[in-house]
This record gives C-alpha cells, sequence and structure tokens, in this order.
C-alpha cells in the first residue's frame, strides 16, 4: 500500500475534515468491516462482508447474518469480553 494513507488509513478519504476523533472511530470500524474474519463453519480467515449484516465464507460459501460491521452478533461480543 502507498505510505500516504498508512497514518489516516480508510479514513484517507475525508482528507483534514470532519476531525481526528470521529475520522479514528471510523478508521477502527471500517477496518473490521473490511478484513477478513473466521469462518464460523470451516474455522479459516475467509469470511468478508457481502453488505450490511450479510458476511460470507470465500472458501466454503456459508452465508450468514451478523452485525453490520462485524462478522459476530452482539452476543457473542459481549461473551468474548465477559471471559
Ligand atoms: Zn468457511
Amino acid at each position: 500500500m502507498a505510505k500516504r494513507t498508512a497514518k489516516a488509513g480508510t479514513a484517507g478519504r475525508f482528507g483534514a475534515r470532519y476531525g481526528v476523533v470521529i475520522r479514528n472511530r471510523i478508521k477502527t470500524i471500517e477496518a473490521h468491516q473490511k478484513g477478513r474474519h473466521e469462518c464460523p463453519v470451516c474455522h479459516h480467515e475467509s469470511v468478508k462482508r457481502v453488505s450490511s449484516g450479510i458476511w460470507e465464507c470465500k472458501r466454503c460459501g456459508a452465508k450468514f447474518a451478523a452485525s453490520a460491521y462485524s462478522p459476530k452478533t452482539k452476543k457473542e461480543i459481549s461473551a468474548v469480553s465477559e471471559e
């Protein structure tokens, strides 16, 4: 990746607008949203977001509903944080 957006990440498209806190929040969420995640069926890091709340494994083809920005549901996220 070009170094120019290494710090700004995906929030680099906003330039200097909207404030750092909001841009950083967007960056964190989008990194999670656009990244690869573990498949609940085959356990490979191949799950990508198809659309808001729709996730698909590129390896085994499993398609499932979860959170809009995360392939885990709110319940699963809170279960992990309670450990
Ligand atoms: Zn899979």
